[in-house]
């Protein structure tokens, strides 16, 4: 018998929905490189409906029941004293989403010493410290691909959120006004500016192809450049470093992983760089920045807006800096968790269990780390 310990969000303040706003998603068979979507057995939830909370388990409560496996779903997760750490102590596999991560770090990780399997329902392990994984046998797997599109919908959306000045104006209509002037003092067009991503793997390239309708000037950098024949369709400007980007664009999507090369990657220095009046939107990770430094960017002037969806650490604090900093539009970390989402990697999540009770290999491109080193995805995304 397995012991998983799964953390997950809480449930809505309301309680766990009885109804939904839609009677059903779309049924998306393949992903934009050709591969299918995840393949489970089987399945025990109705896709569209809430997975990533501790109610819906990530549909996965009959699997472990069926069983006979043991399963903890807990959202207490931070300290010493919460139920994630309590139970860690004897588990076999932790579950957790990077929206509500559970932070395996180093200490944890020597306090459980039956974890074999660290899985991310999502992408991003970065909220597990891979070098203490690698060296207690621990496989890191995350389900790839599974929300990229929806990432890239809510990067592009915050970048026109921004440029156009959206969210003030949307408050001066629900407070009874009609403040037309006050709307648009800062808000632009998109088209025609120069518009840059960090990093062009799926998420990344999925929003270079998402604004090229939009007659903007497209941009980005990468360890590795697109085919030649992706720069030409999508008549993108290369950029061997992130200080050359930045200087050449007006609005930066940062889409890189995080580790060593991209920890703090934007600090006062690098936004010092940029055109004055810069938009970044960040739905990679909130340590690739400096936050203090991007709060005081918006305050100077020097970045005209900023949004995201990720911070450090999640949840966080009250009193985090970018909560009231003037001009941004930022979001809890949900743009990969929308109930489209969430049908696939819950789905991913089951096939990986699958494989990993049948003994049989995890796909390739779920794996982080197996074997005490890097493989698959993590092995291309987390090394330089
Ligand atoms: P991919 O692995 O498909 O792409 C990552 C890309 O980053 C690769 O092309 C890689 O290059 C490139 N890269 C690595 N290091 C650098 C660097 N130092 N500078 C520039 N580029 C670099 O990942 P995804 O696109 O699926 O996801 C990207 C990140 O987005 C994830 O790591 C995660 O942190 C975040 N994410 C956020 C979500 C959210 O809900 N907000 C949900 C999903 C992901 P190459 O392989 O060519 O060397």
């Amino acid at each position: 018998m397995a012991k998983c310990v799964m953390v997950l969000y809480p449930d809505p303040v309301d309680g766990y929905p009885s109804k939904y706003a839609r009677d059903n998603i779309p049924v998306i068979q393949r992903y934009p490189d050709g591969s299918t979507v995840p393949t489970p057995s089987n399945i025990d939830f109705t896709p569209g409906h809430l997975l990533g909370c501790v109610s819906g388990a990530l549909g996965l409560r009959k699997l472990f029941e069926d069983a006979g496996h043991q399963l903890v779903v807990t959202s207490d997760k931070d300290g010493s004293d919460s139920e994630f750490e309590r139970e860690l102590v004897d588990a076999h596999i932790v579950i957790s989403q990077p929206f509500w991560p559970a932070y395996l770090t180093k200490e944890r990780i020597a306090k459980a010493p039956n974890l074999r399997l660290a899985l991310t329902a999502g992408i991003g392990s970065d909220h597990v410290d891979l070098e203490a994984a690698k060296k207690h046998g621990i496989t890191v797997v995350e389900v790839t691909y599974s929300n990229s599109i929806s990432v890239a919908e809510h990067a592009v959306m915050q970048i026109l959120n921004l440029v156009r000045n959206f969210v003030p104006s949307h408050r001066w209509s629900t407070e009874g006004g009609w403040n037309i002037a006050d709307c648009v003092e800062r808000a632009y067009d998109l088209e025609g500016m120069d518009v840059g991503v960090i990093a062009a793997g799926r998420i990344g390239r999925a929003v270079l192809r998402r604004l090229a309708p939009f007659d903007v000037n497209l941009h980005y950098t990468d360890t590795h450049r697109l085919p030649l024949q992706v720069e030409k369709e999508l008549n993108v400007t290369f950029h061997a470093g992130v200080e050359s980007l930045v200087r050449s664009v007006d609005v930066v999507s940062i889409h890189s992983p995080l580790y060593e090369a991209t920890r703090q990657m934007f600090n006062e220095r690098l936004l010092g760089t940029m055109r004055r009046g810069s938009y970044i939107v960040n739905t990679a990770r909130g340590e690739e920045t400096v936050p203090e430094a991007i709060a005081a960017a918006l305050r100077s002037g020097q970045l005209a807006g900023y949004a995201g969806d990720v911070w450090y650490p999640q949840p966080p604090p009250v009193e985090h800096p970018w909560r009231t900093m003037p001009n941004n539009a930022m979001t809890p970390h949900v743009s990969g968790t929308t109930l489209s989402a969430q049908a696939r990697y819950a789905a991913g999540t089951r096939e990986i269990l699958e494989s990993w009770f049948a003994a049989k290999p995890i796909l390739q491109e779920y794996l982080i780390v197996e074997g005490g080193q890097l493989a698959g995805t993590g092995a291309l995304s987390y090394q330089k």
